[in-house]
């Protein structure tokens, strides 16, 4: 069976290192899937649980990635995320807390409430965005 390296980094350490046969991401672009010798490719990452596959079967492994860039060559891919981790690394009670909390500062904003005027919207989004990779990488129940 062909393999392609994935590697992902985060910035204090290497988060997954393995030979995979298929990466499923969601970059700025759009969703890709990363086969053994794809061609040569750069793009950002936008927050979500990756999917790897490491066989030839369908089982897939998820890492929640908060963002970043891959780099993918025809023999290796590799992740440098903002921050990067496996489901046994995830506090899921964290991440529902960052969910509650982002989830506020969104509704204030809809709201029109005078407390929302210091809420920026993007930095809201992304932090839902993030907790929802990692509740989704850890296979937890969320409304969204
Ligand atoms: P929080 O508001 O809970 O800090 P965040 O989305 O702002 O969440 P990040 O800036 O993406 O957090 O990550 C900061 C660091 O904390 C990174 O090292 C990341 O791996 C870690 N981290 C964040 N949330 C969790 C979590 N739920 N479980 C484990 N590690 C986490």
């Amino acid at each position: 069976m062909a393999t392609i390296k994935l590697e992902i980094v985060s910035p204090d350490k290497v988060v997954y290192s393995a030979d995979i046969s298929m990466l499923i991401v969601r970059s700025t672009g759009g969703e890709l899937g990363i086969l053994p010798k794809h061609a040569p490719l750069v793009t950002g990452l936008v927050p979500h649980a990756m999917r790897v596959r490491l066989g030839a079967d369908r089982d897939e492994q998820l890492i929640a990635v908060a963002g970043g860039f891959m780099e993918v060559t025809p023999d290796k891919i590799t992740v440098l995320a903002t921050a990067a981790e496996q489901p046994i690394d995830i506090d899921i009670n964290r991440a529902k807390d960052a969910m509650a909390r982002a989830k506020e500062r969104l509704a204030l904003l809809h709201q029109g409430a005078p407390e929302a005027k210091n809420i920026d919207v993007e930095r809201a989004q992304l932090a839902m965005q993030r907790a929802m990779a990692r509740l989704r990488a850890t296979k937890t129940e969320f409304q969204e």
